[in-house]
């Protein structure tokens, strides 16, 4: 089963990836975890990774492609997974579909959390002071909100297209938004 959790910065995804997982017995493809941890090796392709992670812009498609058809190949990833930051535009989205469908698979729905932007804005100041991610301070964030509602929005389409977007109210607990996801995609497990 592939499920992917899509919303702007800040709006929970991690803290919901991680209780989606236990749910549904899948493993966590998190391309942000997997940036983070190349951007830690001092190579030329880290330094690119860690400029981008830095500056809140999008890394290449083709490196993106690459490691998501390395990550599906593990055998922690054979029962599916929850897709988390991943696809981020319509070309990772196509590229999705025609990995998935060589292994005679598919997405099996979207999952779309909805939050207010200056919610969401003032959630992610917040994380800057307890988490200290390099990426979120106001600049870099105000960015990500950009590129996710020029880039990654359009995909919503997409699979509106394929009837697999589900979206919800991520506003409230975190108890309370999981409870909206589980409802969504009661039936699929
Ligand atoms: P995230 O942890 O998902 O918020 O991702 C943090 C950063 O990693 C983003 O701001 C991008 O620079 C990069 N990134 C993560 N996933 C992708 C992706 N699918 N395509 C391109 N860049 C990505």
């Amino acid at each position: 089963m592939f499920i992917v959790l899509m919303g702007p910065p800040g709006c929970g995804k991690g803290t919901q990836s991680a209780k989606l997982i236990e749910l549904l017995g899948v493993a966590h493809l998190s391309t942000g975890d997997i940036l983070r941890q190349m951007a830690q090796v001092d190579t030329p392709l880290g330094r690119r990774v860690a400029e981008c992670l830095d500056q809140g812009t999008l890394v290449s498609d083709e490196l993106i492609v690459d490691l998501v058809a390395e990550r599906i190949k593990q055998p922690d990833c054979r029962p599916g997974c929850l897709l988390d930051g991943v696809p981020r535009n319509v070309p990772q989205a196509q590229s999705l579909d025609e990995l998935l469908a060589t292994s005679k698979t598919a997405v099996d729905a979207v999952v779309e959390m909805q939050v207010d932007e200056e919610e969401l804005f003032s959630r992610l100041m917040r994380r800057a002071e307890t988490e200290g991610r390099s990426d979120d301070n106001s600049e870099t964030v105000r960015h990500r909100m950009a590129v996710y509602r020029r880039e990654t929005a359009p995909i919503l389409d997409h699979y509106r297209q394929q009837q697999k977007l589900r979206s919800i109210d991520a506003s409230g607990t975190p108890e309370e938004v999981f409870e909206r996801i589980e409802a969504v995609l009661v039936g699929l497990n």
